[in-house]
């Protein structure tokens, strides 16, 4: 495994130069865009390999977006949560504003688009922003042995400049989609957005989700297979946001990518897979990160169709 990684890195190291980093957060601007790292977890074995940039930190950004609905969906149930958001994909970008007017009643498609976990965010119980961070931060801590932090850097840089999420966020409020404090609810979203994490982390993130829910050390059910299963779900249909038809066709299992570079990817009772790139396709996914998943499913014939 470890000579097959080391080869597809390899062969997909010069990919980077085709990719820019997010600039649209500055203190994203200034990640070294020819990082490239794979980890993978084999279930079977218990074991990690690592190739390349494994240990180097990135924010988790969108993959955040998987969790905080696995949580909301335990805090509130599917009928309460597919109540304000829906199960479609959009083809629109992440960021997209467009359907939100056109869609009657207004409800953000999915909870992979940036109004949808949004909403998501705003479900989340707690009793301050500390508090929800810190249910996030403790959920992760079984699965990666280690408790996460805001990265703040990444974390102001965001609030000051996501405009584009604020106008979502008012729309959303507007609507009646959103309850409670509207900046409240997005210095929340920008916390979950900020994480800092790395290739090994994702990597047993993913894991634990191609494990149904259960930590793989210690084989306890922390989340239920049916909310896992939802959650794999949207992994595939909008997991890679408008490109994740393409993907479906080219490496075809669940993933989820982050604007950071970061690839969440499982092959189903096998492997968590962890990528990070932060060269980034006009879509928003790691360049080089999508082409070494592509080898990486045709040579381990992951796909799951
Ligand atoms: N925090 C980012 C944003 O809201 C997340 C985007 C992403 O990773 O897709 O713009």
């Amino acid at each position: 495994m470890e000579k097959l990684l080391k080869e597809i890195l390899e062969n997909n190291k010069k990919y980077c130069d085709n990719g820019e980093v997010a600039h649209y957060i500055p203190a994203l601007a200034s990640q070294d865009k020819r990082s490239l790292g794979i980890s993978l977890v084999d279930l079977k074995s218990n074991k990690i390999f690592n190739q390349g940039d494994t240990d180097k930190f990135f924010t988790l950004q969108s993959i955040s977006k998987i969790f905080t609905l696995i949580l909301a969906l335990q805090d509130k149930g599917a009928e309460y949560v597919f109540s304000k958001v829906g199960m479609e994909p959009t083809g629109d970008p992440f960021n997209s504003i467009i359907k939100l007017e056109t869609i009657n009643p207004s409800k953000p498609l999915n909870p992979m688009i940036n109004a949808g976990a949004i909403a998501i965010s705003s479900m989340i119980k707690g009793e301050s922003n500390q508090h929800k961070i810190e249910r996030v931060i403790d959920f992760f801590e079984p699965i990666l042995g280690r408790r996460l932090s805001v990265n703040q850097k990444v974390f102001e840089s965001e609030r000051n400049t996501g405009h584009r999420n604020r106008a979502t966020a008012y729309f959303l409020k507007d609507v009646g989609i959103l309850s409670g404090e509207v900046e409240e609810i997005l210095d929340f979203y920008f916390m979950h957005c900020s994480l800092d994490v790395t290739c090994k982390d994702i990597a047993y993130l993913g894991g634990f989700l191609a494990n149904q829910g259960k930590t793989i050390n210690t084989e306890e059910q922390l989340v239920s297979q049916s909310i896992t299963q939802i959650a794999k779900s949207f992994m595939v249909t909008c997991g890679m946001y408008n490109s994740s038809g393409e993907f479906a066709i080219k490496v075809g299992i669940p993933a989820k990518s982050g604007v950071g570079g970061g690839v969440m990817a499982v092959s189903p009772n096998h492997y968590g897979i962890g990528i990070w790139g932060p060269a980034l396709d006009e879509k928003g996914n790691s360049i080089a990160g999508v082409k070494m998943l592509e080898d990486l499913s045709t040579k381990l014939d992951l796909s799951i169709f």
